[in-house]
């Protein structure tokens, strides 16, 4: 095992910059979640601390370690729009953005992080008038090859901003979906955000939610790709520093939770309505101690009570000789199974519907990537579903598995067995 980055000794919120770093879990020294390894890549396979903090100052929930984006996503390799559920989902969205905040025939919108266009082109359906797209992913970009949409191949810093302002003017809306979680400069990106919107402008943020992660244990979606986990009081916190504040919310069930802010200038006409949503949900956040450093030693606890659950289970079921593989080889899985100490000798294998990762190795654990076939030609006794937010669609492709006598393991929130006919037992 290399070390790339030994643990220093203190560290600084990315956010405000302070050294109220309370640590709240720490996973391990992993392979990064989203690569997948041929065998000789996984001999050479570098590892890197994972450890997540929360800032008394501030609320900020981050990683403590980023890894190089460079690094990070290298072999980037994620087209938003192969997912239908995905695509739905924004098509939903522009609809909701455009009617609800712009005049089309006159309107400006730019996304940071357009990805492969799965948001832009239903934005430019509604005829908005000008529509750009910035992302530095070359090959992603690429495909979007539709004259409505102008695009900038840059990372959004100052220059994408410059030139954005140069040749279009200030943004009637700015959108980014999940940049959030990605960016390590976050400042600089934000200020870059306030600087190109309209007084009247809106900021819409969509990023995964930590209140859910918190109250849903889903400590799966902690890997080095989401450097930052948001409530909305640390939400509020960071814009303030910007001259932005959320003037709405409102809940998506996506990706296991996430939350869409709409933002505004704080001295803009905006900010003069602000949605009763606003103080609920941060209502809702401070009974629940979202702004409370012992919350989160508690959320740490009890995950740990889950992985002690999880791993007595398997141990069982390898000293009985049962065969046991898992399904779902996505980075919130290598999370589960770097964090649990999940190997070759619990798991024969893992399973995905991704034909791009069979024949690969996961990170970390090293574990054979194959096909769902082999559940027909060479059932396991036990699936331990890794991909546990898409329960239901996967138990029922996994029925013939489960009619035949099949187990599923669901790791979370709770460690359960499923068998056919039961539904549910709790262990
Ligand atoms: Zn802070």
């Amino acid at each position: 095992m290399i070390l790339a980055h030994p643990p220093t000794a203190e560290h600084r919120c990315a956010f405000c910059g302070g050294s109220s770093l309370h640590d709240i879990i720490d996973l391990g020294e992993v392979g990064l979640a989203g690569g997948f390894l041929t065998r000789e890549q996984a001999a050479s396979e570098r590892h890197y601390p994972l450890r997540v903090a929360y800032c008394t100052h501030c609320h900020a929930v981050q990683v403590t370690d980023p890894v190089d984006p460079a690094i990070l996503f290298s072999d980037y390799f994620y087209f938003s729009s192969a997912i239908r559920t995905l695509r739905e989902h924004f098509i939903d969205y522009a609809g909701e953005v455009v009617a609800r905040f712009l005049a089309p025939e006159r309107a400006t919108v730019v996304e940071i992080g357009c990805n492969d266009g799965v948001l832009l082109r239903p934005i430019a359906d509604q005829g908005v008038r000008t529509v750009i797209g910035v992302d530095p992913a070359t090959n992603v970009v690429n495909s979007i090859r539709d004259p409505r949409i102008t695009i900038y191949n840059d990372f959004f810093g100052a220059a994408a901003a410059d030139r954005i302002l140069r040749e279009h003017g200030p943004a009637d809306m700015v959108v980014a979906n999940n940049v959030f979680a990605h960016i390590p400069d976050i400042n600089g990106t934000t200020a870059q955000i306030a600087r190109i919107l309209k007084d009247d402008g809106v900021f819409v943020c969509e990023v995964h939610y930590l209140g859910r992660i918190v109250q849903g244990l889903q400590y799966d979606m902690i890997y080095h790709e989401h450097l930052y986990y948001y409530s909305l009081l640390a939400m509020i916190k960071h814009l303030e520093r910007h001259g932005l504040g959320v003037f709405d919310v409102k809940p998506i069930p996506i990706h296991g939770g996430s939350m869409r802010y709409y933002i505004g200038r704080q001295d803009g006409p905006r900010m003069r309505q602000i949605s009763p949503r606003v103080e609920r949900l941060l209502a809702e956040e401070r009974a629940a101690g979202l702004d409370r450093a012992d919350t989160y030693a508690r959320f740490a606890q009890d995950v740990a009570a889950r992985r002690d659950t999880l791993m007595a289970l398997l141990e069982r079921l390898r000293a009985q000789g049962r065969r046991v593989a898992g399904y779902g080889a996505s980075g919130r899985a290598n999370t589960i199974i770097q964090y649990c100490g999940i190997g070759p000798r619990h798991l024969e294998y893992m399973i995905d519907d991704a034909p791009a990762k069979h024949g690969f190795l996961t990170p970390g654990s090293h574990l054979p990537i194959r096909s769902n076939a082999v559940l027909a030609e060479d059932p396991p006794d036990y699936l331990v579903l890794f991909a546990w937010t898409y329960f239901n669609e996967i138990a029922e492709k996994c029925r013939p598995f489960l009619d035949g006598g099949g187990r599923m393991i669901v790791p979370l929130p709770d460690v359960r067995l499923v068998m056919h006919p039961t539904p549910g037992l709790a262990l």
